[in-house]
């Protein structure tokens, strides 16, 4: 099915529906917290009745978010869940929800989103790998059903734009994010205002966290795969949350030489010993680290992709040097 068909499908589901319930990918960034809030106050706006789901286990959000009022927003099923359509957003794979109740068979189900390696396991999957962001997909859809595009829905919208985009220098920003950037400035959207509050205002935690982090910078493979690792005391002696660790791997990736940029953190909370989170991003055309993630029971874009492993730190650094190795000399 083409895109085009997808979204038209797509568009009727959400036109029919009257009752919903949406949601994203657990430890949402800022795509999954854009698309969300802009696709629920849309739909709110449209007169339905829309209530976003969210695991308690998120909260508190990361510092960037930390002002959102997510009104609408509920921490369990409500009752008439099975009736509801359910939409997806920027959730590549439904184990990326790891919450019984989405997990059951016989939901209507409406996945949107933009992963390449997306498993469609929706009724109706509307996914769109050209898409800079899974907001620049719900944007589209607002315009279709006709609904207003107002301040506090632009400045959702915008947030997943800057940052999956990486603030508008990825591969994957094209004419259409920027198109949508105009648009979204032309509703309100102030540009200085929302980069502060992603970007700066930071807690000093997060530069002594990243401070620890570059401090492990190891280069292998002539500076190919260059590698940081965080391990549980770096977040108790600087007070970082686990989220503190986003934008670390930018340093690694921004560095000349490197094909492969990885962070490996270790993740914290009883329940997840010995488990760890492994961040990749690519910079070599001849590598796609989606696939690297998968491998591990993950996934994500070519260029940016993660999983979390059981394996031990070094044996792991070797696995992924190899397979870095591969791809760059098949
Ligand atoms: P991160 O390294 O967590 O910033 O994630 C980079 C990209 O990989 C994002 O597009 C994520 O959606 C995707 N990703 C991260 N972790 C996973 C995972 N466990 N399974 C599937 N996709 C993932
Ligand atoms: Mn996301
Ligand atoms: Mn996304």
């Amino acid at each position: 099915m083409t895109v085009a068909t997808e979204h038209d499908q797509a568009v009727s589901t959400l036109r029919q529906a009257e009752r919903l319930l949406l949601t994203t990918h657990e430890n949402p960034d800022g795509d999954a917290l854009g698309s969300l809030l802009a696709m629920h106050l849309m739909l709110a706006g449209l007169g339905k009745d829309s209530v976003m789901y969210m695991s308690p286990d998120e909260f508190p959000l990361p510092w960037e978010y930390r002002n959102w009022t997510l009104d609408g927003l509920v921490g369990a099923p409500p009752d008439d869940v099975e009736d509801r359509t359910i939409v997806f957003l920027d959730c590549g794979n439904i184990d990326r929800m790891p919450v019984d109740f989405l997990q059951r068979e016989g939901l209507h189900i409406v996945n949107i989103d933009h992963h390449h390696d997306n498993t469609r396991f929706g009724s109706v999957n509307l996914v769109d790998p050209g898409a800079s962001c899974t907001a620049e997909i719900v944007w589209r859809l607002g315009r279709e059903l006709g609904a207003e595009l107002t301040t506090p829905i632009a400045e959702a919208l915008y947030t997943g734009l800057v940052t999956d985009t990486g603030r508008f220098m990825y591969e994957s920003t094209g004419v259409e994010a920027h198109r949508m950037a105009g648009e979204l400035i032309q509703a309100g959207v102030q540009p200085h205002k929302v980069y502060r509050r992603l970007f700066e205002d930071l807690p000093f935690s997060r530069l002594e966290l990243l401070q620890r982090a570059l401090a492990t910078v190891q280069r292998h493979d002539h500076g190919a795969v260059t590698v940081a690792h965080l391990v549980k005391s770096d977040y108790a002696e600087t007070g970082a949350l686990e989220t503190d660790s986003e934008g670390v791997i930018d340093h690694l990736r921004a560095v000349q030489g490197t094909a492969v940029a990885v962070l490996v953190r270790e993740l914290l909370g009883e329940d997840r010993e010995g488990l760890r989170k492994v961040s990749l991003r690519a910079t070599d055309g001849r590598v796609d680290v989606s696939s690297i993630a998968r491998a591990y029971g993950g996934g994500g874009h070519t260029q940016a992709a993660g999983f979390t492993t059981e394996a031990p730190y070094p044996q792991l650094v070797e696995e992924l040097r190899r397979r870095v190795e591969e791809q760059l000399r098949p």
